[in-house]
């Protein structure tokens, strides 16, 4: 026996999605069965179905911002029980034994960690399929217990979009005294802009116009600029310690490496289609770094909810029905969301 299971798949990277129905297994001991209540969505789900990056996988169930309910536990698990909130994020397993899953780095797992969709399960039984569906099973080291006082639609986009900017602002360190800028200011942007406030840094948004400005501030930055305008590159010459870069489309890294001060640090989350070319003196000129990162590994998530838990912090969203995915997806793609679609899946 199996658990029945209905969502959205791709069924094709050109068509739009569609209602779908497949299977979860049954849980196994260290299984978690949750109840999807919100899926939040992602760019990246957007690159997947549309296969942007090359070797998507269909059938596809997008979704790996998933916040939700327990609604039964397999006789091994000691972690959660029946009524929980829960989330699950970007991956549902790994190697759990190479140095680096041993570092708690499941995301750069050697053997390569198990995507909550477009990925095939460790025990080869099929594909896996993410969050836009009723229900998921999950082994429980890959389930994150969301903080009792954040609300579960708000706390979705912290599975990807939070976790992914958290993890390079501690890990480089930003905090009092650093000047910290974010570009691009989208469902990972925003989640930086209040994640790098919250750590007492410096915050300053670099955006393609002026439309998001106002919303920029109240979301804690101390100042906006934008790229568009000639004038904010010589303005800011050499002045940020850490950049991080969410934008999804090709960006000249050289430019932006410009902009920081010296041992600074541009750090790449945002993934485009196309190679970027990069130049030697952009980096010799003051010991740059130019790094990227990947989401953050299972205890560093569970780090970042209870941060956000203490200081309040969730996704600005707008709630979405389950049919109107596909219309979600191009105004993500057009930039025009403030700031994170939730799919609620009460209406699917
Ligand atoms: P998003 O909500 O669409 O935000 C991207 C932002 O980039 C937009 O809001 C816009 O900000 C800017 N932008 C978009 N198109 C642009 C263009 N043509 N020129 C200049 N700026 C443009 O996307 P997201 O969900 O935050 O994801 C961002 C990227 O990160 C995606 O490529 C996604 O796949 C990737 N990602 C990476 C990781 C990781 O682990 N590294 C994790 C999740 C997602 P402004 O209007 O402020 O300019
Ligand atoms: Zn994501």
């Amino acid at each position: 026996m199996s658990l029945p299971a209905r969502g959205y798949a791709a069924i094709d990277p050109k068509k739009p999605l569609e209602p779908y129905s497949f299977v979860r297994r049954d849980p196994r001991a260290n299984d978690v069965v949750i109840e999807i209540k919100f899926c939040g969505i992602c760019h990246s789900d957007i690159h997947q179905a549309r296969d942007e990056w090359g070797g998507s996988r269909f059938p596809m169930v997008p979704g790996h911002e998933i916040a939700g309910v327990v609604t039964k536990i397999g006789a091994g698990v000691k972690k959660f029980k029946v009524g929980d909130h829960v989330g699950v994020g970007c991956m549902v397993d790994s190697c759990l034994a190479c140095e680096n899953c041993k570092r708690h780095l499941e995301q750069y797992c050697l053997k390569g960690f198990t995507g909550t969709y477009n990925g095939q399960e460790r025990d080869g039984s099929g594909l896996t399929q993410g969050g836009y569906s009723n229900q998921i099973v999950v082994r429980e080291e890959f389930v994150l217990k969301i903080p009792a006082n954040l609300p579960l639609d708000g706390a979705a986009p912290l599975l990807c979009a939070g976790i992914t900017l958290y993890s390079p602002l501690s890990h480089w360190k930003a905090g009092p005294g650093k000047r910290v800028a974010i570009v691009g200011l989208g469902g990972l942007g925003h989640m930086g802009v209040k994640i790098a406030h919250a750590m007492g840094a410096e915050v300053t948004v670099l955006s393609h116009s002026m439309r998001k400005k106002d919303d920029a501030r109240r979301l804690g930055a101390d100042h906006f600029f934008a790229t568009s305008d000639e004038n904010t590159y010589a303005q800011l010459r050499g002045h940020f310690d850490l950049i991080i870069n969410t934008v999804s489309a090709a960006q000249d890294w050289n430019s932006l490496m410009s902009l920081l001060r010296t041992d600074g640090a541009l750090v790449v989350v945002g993934i485009p289609e196309e190679q970027v070319p990069v130049g030697a003196f952009s980096m010799i000129r003051g010991r740059i770094s130019l790094a990227g990162s990947l989401i953050g590994g299972i205890q560093e998530t569970q780090e970042m909810l209870d941060f956000c838990g203490r200081h309040g912090i969730v996704s600005e969203i707008e709630k979405v029905a389950m049919k109107d995915v596909n219309a979600a997806f191009e105004r993500v793609v057009k930039s025009d969301v403030r700031y994170r679609f939730v799919i609620d899946m009460a209406t699917l």
